[in-house]
């Protein structure tokens, strides 16, 4: 979501106010805003490759680390991209920008909970209810409560967790994209990629299953119809083949 940006006037509207202007109104107001063009996390990947390319490591770079970071990517993507980077614009430029990663992502041990992963309604509780239906951990997260006529939850993926194939009998299921990336897929059709903003619309008895990317941690809202009487029914996992096989 794009964030008014001031840094500009705020530090260099006196001196200039063009520049602050083309900074806070054009640059992050027009082109960064552009998110149906390349996504936040795209820019800002883009951005923090750039900074360090140039050896520029003052606030802005630490800035730029932490927007990254809030704009999905993780620790072991920064990682990756800084290791990759280091070829291209030198190991001392990539060593620099390691201190900030630090600094940014920290340096704990993964313990294997979400510790890049921050779903932006919550991570929840482990979904022990319904784990017999999942390959991999899910978290859940109700957004309503159980005497609301309405029931949204937000589902939180490990990387490599879906639910099995199920269909919901009765009633329509729509998945709203909050964080990460994961899949759709519909049975007999290539699966969709989900990303933040994603909407699937699943009709009433139409066998899908969703789930994260096999390197990324996926959140969705899943709001259902309420329909009186409406069921699910579980079916078999999609097992590795199957998974492997989304693209
Ligand atoms: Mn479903």
């Amino acid at each position: 979501m794009a964030v008014k940006q001031t840094a500009g006037r705020n530090q260099l509207g006196v001196v200039a106010p063009k520049f602050a202007e083309l900074n806070d109104d054009v640059l992050f107001g027009e082109v960064w805003a552009r998110e149906d063009k390349l996504s936040p996390k795209m820019r800002s990947i883009v951005t923090v490759v750039t900074l360090v390319a140039k050896g520029i490591f003052d606030s802005s770079f630490e800035h730029h680390m932490t927007t990254a970071k809030n704009n999905g990517v993780t620790r072991d993507e920064m990682a990756e991209i800084l290791t990759h980077e280091a070829f291209y614009a030198g190991w001392p430029n990539a060593w620099a920008a390691f201190r900030t990663l630090l600094a940014v992502y920290g340096n704990e041990a993964d313990d294997g909970a979400a510790a890049d992963f921050k779903p932006m309604f919550g991570m929840g509780d482990p979904n022990d209810a319904y784990a017999a239906y999942f390959i991999g951990q899910s978290y859940l997260k109700p957004l309503t409560g159980a005497d609301d006529p309405i029931h949204m939850s937000n589902v939180t993926f490990e990387p490599g967790c879906r639910n099995n194939w199920h269909v919901h009998h009765g009633a329509g299921q729509i998945l709203i994209v909050v964080g990460g990336r994961g899949w759709y897929q519909e049975w007999g059709k290539p699966a969709v990629e989900l990303v933040p903003g994603t909407v699937i619309n699943i009709p009433p008895e139409v066998k899908h299953w969703h789930g994260a990317a096999a390197d990324s941690w996926m959140s969705h809202i899943a709001f259902s119809e309420p329909v009186e009487g409406a069921t699910n029914e579980w079916l078999e996992p999609v097992d590795d083949e199957q998974y492997a096989a989304v693209r």
